[in-house]
């Protein structure tokens, strides 16, 4: 006889879930076990049956009719158990691994599958799926408490009779359907309306990706147990909570840390076996509590947890509502994509099973099974093993996070708890997350250990000793001529005379008004070999900016060419060089010797300037010295890498210091370096032709021109390397690249800090990953710090701020604004001097940094590093502007563009 039911809220809800994302073992809980000792498989076998006989929900199927759900409750079962022999114990994993993942149908009974591994005469794994939709966590504990009773009944020959149950689960549903009728959870209803309204509708952590539409469900999942369980039992005794509360508070803590939120919805599942008569059933009576704990980063651990307590005791006295009516009358599940009220479960388990315990013959060891899906992003699941000790699992969504966070969140959660239980009145924004193993390796990844830097005084000197090595090897080509590295040498040294000659020496600033070209290059070269340092300034660049700046930088010389030169800059009191027929060089008589070092020059000498946007609406001047752009070079020759094979193609202003790596790095290796007009280098199509023309193996550039590059490269371009930096790389663009390159490498880093200070290699990922940065380059470190200038573990995110020996001297003559960004590092740094980078970051667990965005009004537009507000500083001096607001706007059809908003006065 065939009985039919309803179904419980519960079920209903899970029932709806199978319909809309079906295939998929989401809902299986799947428990194992290993048994060592000789086995009676028969009354093993018998005693599956006898207890599917004894309970209902485990011979119920499900159907619907009209797209109402209906239960069915069979009278019979046919055998569950199966035996398998393995071939080898390697296997067993495996096995265990695709018998969880089984879809169950459940429109079939039994819901429950049983599978007896033989791994040896004595030996065997014992696996039990059983859907959710007919049992709980507590019903598993119940399922082995019976199976071991009818087995140890059933060897011994005898027969297995417990007594009746004192109720079904189908006599539960209709009281929960009676208790809906009858309104009897008004007052609940009206509680957690009240709790919930403007909760946080979404939690995420940083560098979550953004979530698919139709999520996967899969996870990580990282187990471990509690070191000092003992500690966490004697005090929450002696403070009158329960460990759970313990644990959630810590929980709370760790994620209230790492996200920044102080508002934190958990979803705590409780046993719903509110009458001891339903302590013996199986079924799904589980019941799924939101607790909306608010983490005041100024309470002491001992407030925190006093606060969990609170809101655990009153959410527990509005337990009867089910989740599932709850979710109904609410009316706020929106989306596939994340479930609703709460994104983080809490789950403290305290009964779970202990089977064959009676059975003394068979040793019985729990073997894990990982939680391959999951239903809501983070799930922690608390177990208090009957041995005293406590497990903890983690698993997490690996739709928006990636695999190392559930290790890094139970690390930190476990520290956190540690210090929080030996000393509660600590402020919870001050717990540490680290314990000192971590910390050093949290240190390791920050502050990678030195490597060589070559011992010369400039850059210069790294070129001259090339320039020695491969006199004759073609250094630069541009559209009008070839030089070789002793032809470049000549030229520069030619110039450095002129300079000479006006005076122009070491701690001298000479102004390179020159685009792209030959030219340019000399004129910087020859800076070097007088000891001065050269200014980069834009030929293209409004007069007032280059007024300012020529002014500002105090240059003794002006370097121009025929053609580019300005009428205006003869009025500036500085002498203005024209450089002209550098190819000349070749032949003729030459000046002096070739090129050689500057004697007088050291490591701390300026090498360049260059000008960026500043806030107060005038540029500011960014002093590097030799120092940065030797170690720079020397850790870009091996990382990325540069050999005298590669042909590079220069296509940045030198007003921009990524011009440095495409310049100067071929040239210390021997490689030969193409450079792009200022034309070639606004076209696509003409780019492409150099490349091709030419044969370029390496080409950098931001991911504005890379975009361009890659619609228009025909399928016959190749690089060697692809180098992508200034701006947010997308991971669609950096998996395009990967067609066109064998290297395709992320650089990160401000003018600041000397060009780039973390690369990263980047190997094609799934869309929707994001890029990282990297890691730091050679004598470079990255830390991440939060406001008060502590340094944030792995995970969190905070500004980057960077130290070592690409940290630039500072902004010339801004000393206020020099403090405000160079600064002394705290203690673990070493106290290191830092650029405070304004870019909001997060170290993952595996110690790559993750751009997450800015943390002041800087932006980036077709590559221009601009701070609005000095776009809207100088519009507030305009006599008829009374104030202004200046914004990027992305319409979505055009480029971004940058707009400003004046209110007249
Ligand atoms: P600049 O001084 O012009 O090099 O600009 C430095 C700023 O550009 C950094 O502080 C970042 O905001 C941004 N930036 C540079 N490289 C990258 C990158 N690879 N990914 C994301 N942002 C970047
Ligand atoms: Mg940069």
């Amino acid at each position: 006889m065939e009985l039919r039911s309803a179904l419980s809220f519960g079920q209903e809800r899970i029932w709806l879930l199978e319909k809309l994302m079906p295939q998929r073992p989401v809902h299986n809980i799947a428990i194992a076990y290993e048994l060592v000792g000789p086995l009676d498989r028969a009354a093993l076998a018998r005693a599956f049956q006898a207890v599917i006989g004894r309970h209902a929900p485990l011979r119920t199927s499900f159907h619907d009719v009209d797209g109402r759900p209906y239960a069915v409750i069979h009278d019979e079962s046919p055998p569950v158990m199966e035996v398998m022999k393995l071939s080898s114990p390697g296997e067993l994993a495996e096995r265990v691994d695709a018998a969880v993942q089984d879809v169950f149908d459940i429109s079939r009974s039994p819901l429950l599958r049983a599978i007896l591994f033989e791994l040896g005469p004595q030996r065997h794994a014992l696996v039990v799926i059983v859907h959710h939709i007919v049992a709980d966590g507590w019903s598993t504990a119940v399922l082995f408490d019976d199976l071991s009773d009818a087995y140890v009944a059933f060897r011994d020959g005898a027969d297995w009779s417990p007594p009746a149950l004192p109720i079904t689960f189908a006599r539960h549903v209709v009281r929960e359907r009676q208790a809906a009728r009858e309104g009897k959870w008004h007052e609940d209803l009206a509680y957690w309306r009240n709790l919930l309204q403007d909760a946080p509708p979404l939690f995420s952590l940083p560098g979550a990706r953004p979530r698919p539409a139709r999520p996967t469900q899969l996870a990580h999942e990282v187990v471990r147990r509690l070191d000092d369980a003992a500690a966490l039992h004697a005090f929450a005794k002696e403070r009158h909570v329960s460990p759970a509360m313990l644990m959630a508070a810590a929980w709370a803590a760790t994620l209230s840390r790492h996200s920044g939120q102080s508002d934190i919805m958990l979803g705590m599942p409780v046993s719903g076996r509110d009458r001891p008569e339903l302590n013996h059933l199986i079924g799904l009576f589980m019941n799924v509590l939101p607790l909306r704990i608010k983490v005041t980063p100024e309470w002491t651990f001992a407030e925190l947890v006093e606060h969990i307590r609170n809101t655990m005791l009153s959410a527990l006295a509005h337990r009867h509502l089910p989740f599932a009516a709850l979710v109904s009358e609410l009316g706020v599940e929106r989306s596939l994509a994340y479930s609703p009220v709460f994104q983080v479960l809490f789950n403290h388990a305290t009964r779970s099973p202990q089977p064959f315990a009676d059975a003394v013959e068979l040793e019985c060891r729990r073997l894990p099974v990982a939680a391959k899906l999951v239903q809501t992003d983070l799930e922690l699941a608390v177990v208090d093993a009957p041995d005293g000790a406590t497990t903890m699992g983690l698993a997490c969504s690996a739709d928006i996070y990636d695999e190392h966070l559930p290790g890094l969140l139970l690390d930190h959660m476990t520290t956190l708890l540690r210090d929080g239980i030996a000393a509660p009145d600590t402020r919870v924004d001050r717990l540490r997350l680290l314990d000192e193993a971590q910390r050093s390796r949290l240190t390791a990844l920050c502050a990678p250990p030195a490597a060589p830097i070559p011992d010369v005084g400039t850059a210069l000197d790294l070129v001259v000793a090339q320039l020695a090595a491969t006199p004759q090897a073609p250094a630069v080509t541009d559209r009008r001529a070839t030089l070789t590295y002793e032809e470049l040498g000549r030229a520069a040294a030619k110039l450095a005379q002129r300079f000479r000659a006006h005076g122009v020496g070491t701690g001298s600033v000479v102004a390179v008004h020159v685009d792209r070209s030959i030219e340019a290059l000399v004129a910087m070269l020859a800076s070097w070999q007088v000891g001065a340092a050269y200014l980069p300034v834009d030929p293209s660049y409004p007069r007032r900016r280059v007024e300012f700046v020529l002014r500002d930088a105090g240059a003794s010389a002006i370097v121009s060419v025929r053609g580019a030169t300005a009428d205006y800059l003869d009025t500036l009191g500085v002498p203005v060089l024209l450089v002209e027929d550098v190819a000349d060089a070749s032949s003729g008589p030459t000046v002096g010797a070739t090129l050689t070092g500057c004697p007088g020059s050291s490591p701390s000498d300026l090498a360049y300037l260059i000008y960026t946007s500043g806030s107060t609406g005038e540029p500011k001047g960014v002093e590097v010295p030799h120092r940065g752009v030797v170690n720079f070079l020397n850790s870009m020759a091996h990382r990325p890498g540069m050999t005298a094979d590669d042909v590079v193609l220069a296509l940045t202003s030198p007003s921009f210091d990524i011009s440095v790596l495409e310049l100067f790095l071929p040239l210390t290796v021997g490689a030969r370096i193409v450079i792009a007009s200022a034309e070639d280098a606004r076209d696509p199509q003409r780019l492409t032709g150099l490349i091709e023309e030419h044969g370029v193996t390496v080409m950098q550039a931001t991911p504005v021109t890379w975009q361009q590059v890659a619609e228009l490269a025909p399928p016959t371009m190749r690089l060697r390397l692809a180098l992508c930096g200034g701006e947010a790389l997308a991971r669609s663009l950096a998996n395009r690249l990967g067609e066109l390159a064998d290297e395709v490498w992320n650089m990160y880093g401000p003018t600041e800090t000397t060009v780039w200070s973390l690369v990263s290699r980047v190997e094609p990922a799934p869309e929707g990953t994001t890029v990282p940065i990297g890691r730091p380059i050679d004598n470079t470190s990255a830390w991440v710090l939060d406001p008060e200038g502590q340094v944030l573990p792995a995970g969190i995110a905070g500004e980057l701020c960077i130290g070592g020996a690409g940290v630039a001297i500072g902004y010339r003559g801004r000393p206020e604004l020099t403090d405000e960004r160079f600064v002394a590092g705290p203690p673990e740094t070493g106290g290191d001097r830092l650029y405070r980078t304004g870019d909001l970051v997060r170290l993952r667990g595996d110690g790559e940094f993750e751009f997450l965005g800015r943390a002041d009004s800087q932006v980036k537009l077709r590559g221009y590093r601009i701070e609005l507000e000095e776009v809207a500083t100088l519009l507030r001096r305009h006599p008829r502007v009374k104030d202004a607001v200046v914004v990027v706007r992305d319409d979505g059809d055009s480029d971004p563009r940058l707009v400003a908003y004046v209110v007249p006065r």
